[in-house]
């Protein structure tokens, strides 16, 4: 019956309904592939050093930070613009574990002590929303690459604005924004806290002042795009 599915019926929604590359919009003729070749060979890849780039300009000196890494250039209406849009409102987790794999994979070259990732937080309300947080799905996909653990160490208290459209000054809206999870502890180690995008750097720099209360961990950070 499977077999019967797999050979008729199928190729004949894949006919009437094609897959849809989410990069490119163009019809995707490898179908085990969640992008097309085209969209993966020209993906904007930023090849930085973790450890030296221009992503510390972003973040006060007084942050000890262990190192800071964005996988690909977000460029305005780009193919990463369509990336991450579709994995955060057109119900695609499994896109953000699998960019969250890519993400490990070059992370991987660089450290070998990882003990976990980080997701940020979604407030609990937007989460229910949107059934998944797409921090979190991309953390998968790099642990399961590491080899490590997601730790959920951080929870949401307020259900802030869109940062992206908002003119208030952002520290001060996220003052309170985040604390340590009373439920999941940390053991020493090095962490990578782990979100979609990073545009200014408030949220990720909000989340990194709550962790860094925590005097036994190393902490760096990744995305999977910033904004230029
Ligand atoms: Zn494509």
């Amino acid at each position: 019956m499977k077999k019967l599915l797999q050979e008729t019926l199928l190729p004949l929604y894949d006919l009437f309904f094609p897959k849809l590359c989410p990069g490119c919009k163009q019809k995707v003729l490898n179908t085990n592939k969640l992008l097309c070749w085209s969209c993966l060979l020209t993906l904007p890849e930023t090849h930085f050093d973790p450890k030296d780039n221009l992503l510390f300009k972003k973040f006060p000196k007084t942050l000890p930070l262990h190192s800071l890494f964005a996988l690909f250039i977000f460029y305005p209406k780009g193919i990463v613009e369509n990336l991450l849009y579709t994995i955060k409102y057109e119900q695609h987790p499994e896109l953000g574990s699998f960019l969250g794999q890519q993400l490990g994979h070059y992370i991987q070259a660089f450290f070998s002590d990882i003990k976990g990732v980080i997701p940020v937080p979604l407030h609990p309300k937007r989460e229910r929303l949107r059934g998944y947080n797409q921090a979190e799905k991309i953390a998968e996909g790099m642990a399961e690459i590491l080899g490590c653990k997601v730790y959920n160490a951080l929870i949401r208290n307020k259900n802030t604005p869109q940062l992206a459209h908002t003119k208030k000054d952002r520290d001060e809206i996220l003052i309170g924004a985040f604390s340590l999870s009373p439920t999941e502890k940390l053991p020493k180690g090095h962490y990578f806290l782990i979100d979609d995008i990073l545009t200014t750097g408030a949220t990720l720099k909000a989340c990194a002042k709550v962790l860094l209360k925590e005097e036994k961990i190393c902490l760096s950070m990744a995305t999977l795009a910033y904004r230029v």
